[in-house]
C-alpha cells in the first residue's frame, strides 16, 4: 500500500497549491493563475504593431492603438482575439 507516498512531498499547502494552478494554468480556475492574468496589449490599427496595454496611439506611424478583442457568440464576453477557446464558457473561435 503506498498510495499515500506519492502525494507526501505535497505534504507543505503552498506546494499543493503550486502544482494545482500549474495543472489549471489556461483553465478556467485557479489560485495562482487569476493573479497572473495579465492585460491584454493594445494594437495598431493602421499597421498592426503591438503597444503597451494603455497606449493610445502608435509611437511608428500615429495611428490608434486598439485593444484587439473579439465577442464571444455564445456567452458574449470579450476576450483576446489570440485566444482559441472562450475563457468563459469554452466555445472555440475558428
Ligand atoms: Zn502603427
Ligand atoms: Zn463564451
Amino acid at each position: 500500500m503506498s498510495t499515500g507516498r506519492d502525494l507526501r512531498h505535497l505534504q507543505n499547502p503552498s506546494a499543493i497549491e503550486d502544482a494545482f494552478s500549474k495543472l489549471v494554468s489556461g483553465g478556467k480556475i485557479g489560485y495562482k493563475t487569476v493573479i497572473e492574468k495579465k492585460k491584454i496589449p493594445s494594437r495598431c490599427t493602421n499597421c498592426g504593431r503591438g503597444g503597451e496595454y494603455d497606449q493610445k496611439f502608435c509611437s511608428q506611424c500615429g495611428g490608434e492603438m486598439k485593444v484587439p478583442l473579439v465577442t464571444c457568440p455564445k456567452c458574449e464576453k470579450q476576450i483576446g482575439d489570440t485566444e482559441k477557446f472562450c475563457t468563459e464558457c469554452g466555445t472555440k473561435f475558428s
